[in-house]
């Protein structure tokens, strides 16, 4: 028997390595919780039928005396948004419901190049707009602790998925919190990479200067060797970081944090227990706790509402049912792409491309998507002073525990709310990363975010070990 619910990545591969089971048992432990767990919780869009060949593939590797490779038959679940060749990739969308993908996205050809074990597609928002997976074409997927509840979005069948133990770990994309709010509502680790660090080619655009793809796991320590395995500059995406980019900062051992936008309303009275909590054990970690000034920092969540849909209208044009997508055809090539846009695309997408169209629109860019991109190289310059002073910035991750299914469905404006500590981080490019830091007393989990300098992930993952080992 394995014991799915205590193992890491570090521990299956000394376990494979030490023979007490095989790439094909850990593969059908999976395989066996998922048949009895996702009935309930549908964090899977499709299992593939091929995982027992691919771990038999990972088992001949070990055998032949591949010993060091971490990811050598370890099993991980993909957000539906990423691309293997010859494998189907919907982005959870009407529009791509039989597309099937005709190249291997990067991250995923290097992970492939390790020996991963692919599990499955995993139930995701809509081409990624979301917080809380309802805006699937597929159905929601159930928070495992409280199956009444979203597991957040939208990587939310991601997030789980591994809560769930359906999964060792998977990955998602995060364009404006979607690793991160997920992990905190399911109570996993969720790592967003500094912009650049992970190519894009190969993952479903949604806003192309906020998009990074990382990983979802059970430990800080699991999420950096997935991390390892994908960074890495890419010809096929020319916003990657080269190789040896370093960020420009030591270690100083102090956190920022800043007060004021933890005081600010609409945050969740167990959210601000648990904040103080966490600056209490990063001290307890040996940490100074400075107080830091992020004068622009309201500005985030409306900036991100500008800037987000002027390029998901900019990168959904594609989807007509011409050059992608299936077609519902009208009288006129105009009318085939209304219609095959009005009935395969879902409501908060169409809203995402009317907004973004109007703020780019001719009158209306100067006064919208200009301040937008002015205001976010101010916040930019902001961040900048604060990591001359602080290894990094702990803020919540989420202002809320999850919340209940169909709480915030019909309320857009609530659930772009649910955004509000997890933009700024996808806005000036940095790395984040959200770890479980405790539980609500309903037994809801809560989580603490640490937000990094610019190219710093190493550091920012090293404080995030330590913040984790004090538990
Ligand atoms: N909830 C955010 C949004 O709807 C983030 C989405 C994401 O990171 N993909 O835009």
């Amino acid at each position: 028997m394995i014991d799915l619910k205590t193992l890491t990545i570090t521990k299956a591969h000394e376990d494979l390595v030490a023979k007490k089971y095989t790439c094909m048992d850990l593969a059908q432990a999976y395989l066996d919780e998922i048949k009895k767990t996702d009935g309930e919780v549908h964090a899977y869009l499709e299992v593939f039928d091929d995982v027992t060949q691919q771990a038999e593939a990972a088992q001949k590797r070990l055998e032949g005396g591949e010993t060091n490779n971490l990811l050598l038959g370890i099993p991980l679940g993909l957000k539906d948004n990423l691309l293997v060749k010859g494998r189907k990739v919907s982005a959870a969308s009407k529009i791509l419901e039989n597309y099937v993908a005709t190249y291997d996205g990067t991250a995923i050809a290097k992970l492939k190049e390790k020996g991963v074990v692919f599990l499955g597609r995993l139930n995701c928002d809509e081409f990624a707009m979301g917080a809380s997976t309802e805006n699937s074409a597929y159905g929601v997927t159930k928070n495992p602790h409280d199956t009444t509840r979203v597991s957040g979005g939208s990587s939310g069948g991601s997030a789980a998925a591994v809560a769930a133990f359906e999964a060792l770990a998977t990955l998602g994309s995060d364009t404006g919190g979607s690793i991160r709010q997920p992990s905190a509502f399911c109570g996993t680790v969720g790592f967003k990479p500094t912009y650049g660090r992970v190519s894009r080619h190969g993952l479903i655009a949604m806003s192309s200067s906020l998009d990074q793809i990382g990983p979802i796991t059970r430990t800080v320590e699991d999420s950096k060797i997935i991390y390892d395995a994908m960074k890495g500059s890419d010809i096929f995406d020319s916003t990657t970081l080269s190789n040896d980019f370093k960020a420009d900062v030591k270690a100083k051992k102090k956190i920022g944090i800043s007060s004021s936008m933890v005081e600010q309303g609409g945050i969740d009275p167990e959210i601000k227990k648990n904040f103080y909590e966490s600056v209490e054990r990063v001290k307890k970690a040996g940490y100074e706790v400075v107080e830091v000034s992020l004068p622009n920092i309201s500005y985030s969540l409306p900036v991100y509402y500008v800037i987000c849909p002027a390029e998901v209208s900019s990168n959904m044009a594609r989807f007509d049912g011409v050059k992608y997508g299936s077609l519902s055809e009208g009288a006129n090539l105009l009318e085939d792409y209304m219609k095959t846009r009005g009935e395969l695309l879902g409501k908060e997408v169409r809203r995402r491309i009317m907004l973004g169209t109007y703020v780019l629109s001719a009158g209306y860019y100067d006064a919208y998507y200009g301040k937008a991109t002015t205001l976010r190289e101010i916040i930019k310059n902001d961040f900048r002073k604060v990591f001359e002073e602080v290894d990094a910035v702990l803020m919540p991750t989420s202002p809320t525990p999850s919340f209940k299914i169909g709480e915030k469905a019909s309320d857009p404006l609530q659930m772009y709310l649910a955004d509000v500590f997890t933009v700024t981080a996808n806005l000036i490019g940095s790395p984040a990363i959200s770890i479980p830091s405790g539980k609500t007393e309903g037994g809801l989990p809560l989580a603490a975010q640490f937000v990094g300098a610019f190219g710093a992930d190493e550091l920012l993952l090293s404080v995030a070990d330590d913040f984790e080992k004090t538990f």
